[in-house]
């Protein structure tokens, strides 16, 4: 079997490792791909949002199944066009995949369903809004309604804060179209948590829970970047709160789905609060997330081919899927000033003879430049580790880090500690 990855981060690294050790797979190719990925496959140079680029590829090349890692080539529709060209591909339609592409329609879908999230107000008319934040009072969260690469959502604790960003997203337009309908949302406390889980529109199987680290500071201080660190299973979803997350919001949101004629399949990604009232809905995903896919498919012991074709078949019920008995961590090494400005072309050192059974460096903003490995992005390395615990899994992975070295690399060192706490390690 020929397969096409498209992605080019951490996430299709760690996708296209996990189908590489496939017996179905052939060949494995993924577009654009980085550095570390072409260790693993052959990477070929189109962008992941050039659909008809990807399309005419896979027509030439024959290939038998695409998956596809970012939101934007699914909400813009990757899958039907896939589809009505007559290819296999894996992953929600555009009708579907809008969930993510509009805050507010998948806020109107959980209410009208009955699905746990805050309270909210949308709106176009910066009038109106601001006199909703007068209404609702701080702390509040402020979100523009579409696209953003994380930097559309403001947790203001100020009123002068929710204004401004009231200000910035519906009138000076600071995201375009993504910000022409904004959320004004109850602010939820509690722990957060990542349950993503693979469906076929029918059944809904539950990946490992996992827990991501979003701001680019120990300690959860400091700016929100695309994810500084992954770890699962996260012991903050316990057996009732994995219940809640199931039977609560993944299965009555897929029927919900197809209810509204989205039918889902894929990847259904729900970032939930765990409030002291139950788990809350803060987002979904369209699909894995990044970090979150590299500690939870390390961990998946079942062949992805064979469950990305039971649910091409609709057949996820006859289906088995198997975790291993370990923990999985993933520490993301960031160039300097991520996630503000940086330089790029760092050169990597040390990252030859690490991957090993229980340990893989999965690149993200990685490129070749003069034979040499270097960083190309803000996020650039994710070293991941499994161990029997999370202890061991941690140990295992910053023991990996220290023999890494680029100039300006930044990462948390507190990543996975709050599953030691909870483990009273
Ligand atoms: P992502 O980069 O995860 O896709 P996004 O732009 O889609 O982010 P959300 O996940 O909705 O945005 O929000 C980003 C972060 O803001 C959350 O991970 C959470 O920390 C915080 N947040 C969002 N909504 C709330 C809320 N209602 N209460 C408290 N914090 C919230």
């Amino acid at each position: 079997m020929k397969v096409l990855v498209v992605g080019g981060g951490g996430r299709e690294h760690a996708l296209v490792w996990k189908l590489r050790q496939s017996p179905r797979i052939k060949e494995i190719f993924c577009a654009p791909g980085n550095a570390g990925i072409a260790g693993d496959a052959v990477c070929v140079d189109i962008k992941a949002e050039d659909i008809q680029g990807l399309l005419a590829f896979a027509r030439k090349e024959k290939i038998d199944l695409t998956v596809v890692g970012p939101e934007a080539p699914l909400t813009e529709g990757i899958v039907d066009v896939f589809r009505e060209a007559g290819l296999k591909i894996f992953g929600p339609s555009a009708r579907a995949a809008a969930i993510e592409g509009s805050k507010v329609l998948a806020k109107e879908i959980m209410f009208k369903y009955g699905i746990p999230t805050a309270k909210y107000g949308s709106f176009t008319d910066p009038a109106a809004a601001y006199a909703y934040l007068k209404e609702v009072g701080v702390p509040c969260v402020v979100k523009a309604d579409g696209l953003a690469a994380g930097k559309g959502v403001i947790v203001a604790f100020e009123m002068a804060e929710a204004e401004a960003a009231v200000r910035q997203i519906l009138e000076d337009k600071a995201f375009g179209q993504a910000g022409e309908n904004i959320i004004i949302e109850e602010f939820l406390q509690g722990e957060e948590v990542s349950v993503l889980a693979f469906t076929d529109g029918l059944t809904v199987v539950p990946m490992l829970p996992a827990q991501d680290h979003k701001q680019i500071f120990d300690g959860d201080v400091g700016p929100n970047t695309g994810g500084m660190g992954a770890y699962a299973p996260a012991p903050v979803c316990t057996p009732e709160i994995c219940r809640q997350a199931v039977e609560e919001v993944l299965k009555p949101m897929v029927r919900a789905m197809s209810e509204e004629g989205r039918d889902y399949e894929g990847v259904l990604y729900a970032g939930l609060m765990v409030t002291a009232g139950g788990v809350k809905v803060l987002e979904f995903n369209a699909r894995f997330g990044d970090p979150e896919a590299q500690p939870v498919l390390m961990l998946l012991e079942t062949d992805l081919v064979e469950i990305i074709e039971a649910i091409l078949e609709r057949r996820l019920d006859q289906t088995e899927v198997k975790w291993k008995n370990n923990a999985a961590v993933c520490v993301v090494l960031a160039s300097g000033g991520y996630p503000g400005s940086y330089e790029k072309g760092r050169k990597i050192s040390g990252l030859t003879g690490l991957t090993a059974a229980d340990a893989v460096v999965f690149h993200a903003g990685t490129a070749l430049k003069d034979g040499h490995i270097v960083a190309s992005g803000g996020r650039v390395l994710g070293v991941a580790a499994q161990a029997p615990d999370i202890a061991g899994a941690i140990a295992r992975a910053y023991n990996m880090i220290e023999k890494i070295s680029f100039e300006g690399m930044q990462y948390r060192r507190d990543i996975g500690r709050k599953a030691l706490v909870k483990s009273g390690k």
